[in-house]
């Protein structure tokens, strides 16, 4: 980590180096004892496991983690990767971002993350089956998973299909637990799973864009008028988050110019439509020959275009010190986890940039994954008891209001008024009420310490106090 002098060298930093450093600087600005930041920074269960599976008529062995970085709250929360990057260091480093995001947006959950080293999108469905039984059972031996123990997500490489084996693996071992649904999140509805819950993550990092572009001052700041609208957006990964970040920025009028994937990127000044890319992607396995737009086979090298948002929603380490000189965008949306090292930070801040960091603008999954937990825990559907006597508590008041003045209200308009609000409804509320309060929280830090450098260091702040105020609450610390 340090240089021949000792000093600390940026570029030197492992995924999980990058985070105890962000979450170094800030901690000064906290009133915290030494004591108190050393545990909440330390990971507190690691667990790496081996496991055999049949690979046809092959046995391989899968190496797997689970990392809980902090107990301070029960359950643990965090999604599970399946990338053939996956070691330990990256899944101690999730598992840590994912304590801070928790407490950002007043989630009550403790940090973790799960990864199995394999490929996603070169092994065969009956064989991930096999694996994510596998490492369920795994997990339910050591007591590693449980509604109250420790709750998976989905993450890089996973989804819904990967949550629902989990889910009947763990009701398999655990037959009769009354709140075993709630032993994982990002399940199919069908399967017990939320609505919205799929595009929670995008939907939540636009809601926080939406808010940060509110700001007429930190947008004339940086050149920008105010709100969405207009903003010209590039977008690195298609995968869920950035898919859905893609077609719902386009909603409040933000034009998405480029989309950069894996093996090539599409660059359109006049807009790309992410839902044709993406039905494209999915039926030829890749963005290449895609007739509407320039296909750029640089995938890397079109984060460098010029635009006013970049979101890189693919994977960590993406701009470094390599490129980030390079950056023409304005504000830096991290909807992945850690897709900014530190060195690459220093030269962005440098040149103005604002960052809007992981810990915060990509927690709408683990919001809404509290959300489907809680759903599974009353084992009842949001708005399902309320709904019918909301509208007809509406359609008498409408009715008052028509004796009262003579006049009718006309159909649609009673249509739109009585509406009650259902799940769907409910989720996105509370998503974006999170996303508003939380980014009003940091915002608030960062002026009112008026030597808080950035918004990384104020939002892992602001979060080291939630935290510090739990141990102070269970007396431990004096
Ligand atoms: P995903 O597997 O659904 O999608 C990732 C996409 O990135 C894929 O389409 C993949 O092809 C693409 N990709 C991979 N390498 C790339 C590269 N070098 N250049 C461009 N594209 C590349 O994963 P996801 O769930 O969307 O997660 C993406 C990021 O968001 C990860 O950092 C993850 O930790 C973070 N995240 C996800 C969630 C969630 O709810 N899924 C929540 C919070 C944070």
């Amino acid at each position: 980590m340090a240089d021949k002098n000792g000093k600390l060298d940026l570029n030197k930093l492992s995924f999980s180096d990058s985070v105890s450093f962000y979450f170094d600087r800030a901690s000064q600005f906290t009133d915290t004892p030494q004591g108190l930041l050393d545990q909440i920074k330390v990971c507190n269960s690691i667990y790496k496991m081996h496991f055999p599976v049949k690979y046809g008529n092959q046995v391989k062995v899968i190496e797997a983690y689970r990392v809980q970085h902090s107990h301070h709250r029960m359950p643990t929360k965090g999604g599970i990767r399946y990338s053939l990057m996956v070691d330990q260091d990256e899944v101690m480093a999730l598992a840590s971002l994912m304590t801070y995001k928790c407490a950002i947006v007043n989630v009550p959950f403790g940090g973790a993350k799960g990864g199995i080293k394999i490929s996603p999108r070169q092994t065969p469905p009956e064989i991930l089956e096999n694996v994510t039984r596998r490492y369920t059972a795994e997990l339910v031996k050591k007591n590693f998973i449980g509604p109250g123990i420790d709750v998976p997500a989905p993450d890089y490489g996973t989804g819904e299909r990967e949550m629902a084996w989990i889910m009947d693996t763990y009701l398999t071992l655990r037959p009769g637990e009354i709140d075993g649904y709630g032993c994982v999140t990002g399940k199919p509805v069908s399967l017990n799973g939320i609505k919205g819950r799929t595009e929670a993550t995008g939907r939540g990092v636009v809601y926080a864009l939406n808010e940060v572009c509110s700001y007429a001052d930190d947008m004339k700041g940086l050149g920008l008028s105010t709100g969405l609208e207009g903003k010209r957006v590039i977008i690195q990964g298609l995968g869920n988050v950035g898919y859905h970040t893609a077609r719902i920025i386009r909603e409040y009028g933000a034009k998405v110019i480029a989309v950069a994937e894996s093996d090539g990127a599409v660059y359109d000044e006049n807009g790309i439509d992410p839902v044709d890319l993406h039905r494209y992607r999915t039926e030829k396995k890749s963005v290449k020959g895609y007739p509407k737009g320039k296909v750029i086979a640089d995938s890397l090298s079109a984060l460098e275009l010029d635009c006013d948002i970049l979101i890189p929603a693919a994977l960590e380490k993406q701009i470094t010190d390599k490129n980030a000189a390079r950056i023409k965008a304005k504000i830096i949306a991290e909807a992945a986890n850690g897709p900014v090292t530190p060195a690459a930070e220093k030269i962005l801040l440098k040149k103005g940039v604002m960052i809007i960091p992981d810990i915060y603008i990509n927690a709408g999954g683990v919001t809404v994954s509290y959300f489907e937990w809680l759903k599974n825990l009353s084992h009842v559907s949001f708005g399902r008891m309320q709904k019918r006597w909301e509208e007809k508590h509406q359609r008498n008041f409408i009715k008052l209001v028509e004796d009262l003045t003579g006049k009718t209200v006309s159909k649609s308009k009673i249509d739109m008024l009585i509406h009650g609000a259902d799940e769907i409804d409910l989720v996105n509320s509370g998503l974006e009420d999170t996303m508003i309060e939380a980014y009003q929280d940091i915002r608030e830090f960062k002026k009112r310490r008026k030597n808080v450098p950035d918004l990384r260091t104020a939002a892992f702040a602001v979060s080291i106090n939630k935290i510090r105020d739990s141990y102070y609450a269970m007396g431990i610390f004096p």
